[in-house]
Order: structure tokens, then sequence, then C-alpha cells
């Protein structure tokens, strides 16, 4: 009975602990010789910078613990940018990759967040919802996808990417500090809803066995699921 008692203990407080961060990697995508995307004049690697420095000054006023991965306009490999997070593995902490996208066309335009680990289902889940609200970008969908910066890291992780700079009446948008504030403010909103709620009401994604993601890897389109 008692050893009973005390398994219990031990998985309400896995649970727990998976779902109530206490620490946020930042994760600026790009820089350095590595622009990203770039769309209608936007450089990828310059939003995703500004993004990450809101981000930090909004999670330092909600008083959560952050590291930035990069501060500046340098260029870190991925996987150092994983080796990076990872040193944080057991600390109670999160990965948030900031990006925006940028395909050929017009067309496309909205938020989608990428996450694979089945304890990144509700960061994921919780940051979509709250940026789409934030920022009002069309809330594609949350993507299962076998990605280095969702697969490979050993702490729950996830990658936003937060709107089109290839579609023109986005660009604008994201042109504006108002939007990538209210980005960040998502994001912000996401980590803290998980800190309180933590995964009430959000069923995890099943474990999948995967090897670690490569660069060289064929693009997987992932596993869309709407929320
Ligand atoms: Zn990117």
């Amino acid at each position: 009975m008692i050893l009973h008692l005390l398994l219990l203990g031990l998985f309400f407080l896995q649970t727990v602990r998976a779902a109530s961060p206490a620490l946020v990697i930042i994760d600026a995508g790009h820089g350095g010789k590595d622009s990203g995307g770039t769309g209608n004049g936007l450089v990828e690697k310059d939003l995703t910078l500004d993004t990450a420095r809101r981000l930090q000054a909004k999670l330092n006023d909600a008083g959560i613990r952050n590291v930035m991965l990069r501060t500046s306009d340098t260029f870190i490999d991925l996987d150092e940018r994983v080796a990076m997070a990872n040193r944080y593995e057991g600390k109670n902490a999160v990965l948030v990759s900031i990006h925006f996208n940028a395909v050929g066309g017009n067309a496309p335009h909205g938020l989608e967040t990428f996450f694979w680990r089945p304890d990144a289902t509700a960061l994921a889940t919780r940051i979509q919802k709250h940026v789409a609200a934030q920022a009002g970008l069309a809330n594609i969908a949350i993507n299962r996808r076998r990605l280095r910066l969702t697969r490979n890291p050993t702490i729950p992780s996830v990658l936003v990417e937060a709107g089109y700079m290839t579609n023109s009446a986005e660009a604008r948008r994201l042109s504006s500090a108002k939007t990538r504030d209210a980005i960040a403010q998502g994001i912000c909103d996401g980590i803290e809803e998980l800190r309180r709620e933590g995964e009430e009401g959000i069923r995890r994604v099943p474990e999948i066995a995967s090897p670690l993601s490569r660069p060289t890897d064929p693009p997987d389109g992932g596993q869309r699921i709407k929320i």
C-alpha cells in the first residue's frame, strides 16, 4: 500500500513537473551568415531576434527564468543549439524556437507550431492557441514533425512558425513591432497557462521510437493536428 502511494506520488510529481516548466530556453532562429527566409523586404533572422528579445522581457516581467541561445546577429549551428538546450536537461526546462515562414507564392499564411516529443504536446497546444489569439494569425495547426529542434532535444521543445513573410498582407503585419510584441505575448501567455494548468484537457501524442533527425533526412510534412 505504502509502495503504491509512493509510486502514485512519483507519477504525479513527474506529470506535474513535465507540465510546469521553471525555465524557458529561447531560441531566435537563424542568425549571422544564415539569414533564414526572406520575403517582402523582411529577413527572418532579424524578426526572430527581435521577437525573442520581446519574449525575454515578458518572461522576466512574469518572473519566469529564461535563457537566450543567441542575443546578437551570430550564427549557431542547429546541432549546437540542441547541445546548448540539452545542458538544461533535468532542470525542468522547455525550449521555444522562434521562426517565420517563407515559401513561394502569396497564398500560404498563418501560424503553425511544430513539436515531436509527447511531453511537448501541451506546450505546443497552449502556445499555438495564445499566439493565434494575441497576434490575430490564422491558426493552421500544431504539427508533429521530426525536426532537429523538435526531435533531438532531451527537453520538451517547440518550433513556432509565426506567420509568412512571403504573404504580402502578413508581411505588412510582421513588419510592425506591435505584431511581433503580440507574438511574444502569446508565447508568454501559453507558457504561463502551461505553468498554471499543466496538461489539463490535453492528450499527449503517443511515443514513437525514431532516430535523431539529421540534416540529410528527406523533408517530412509531419502530422497536422487541429486544435
Ligand atoms: Zn526559420
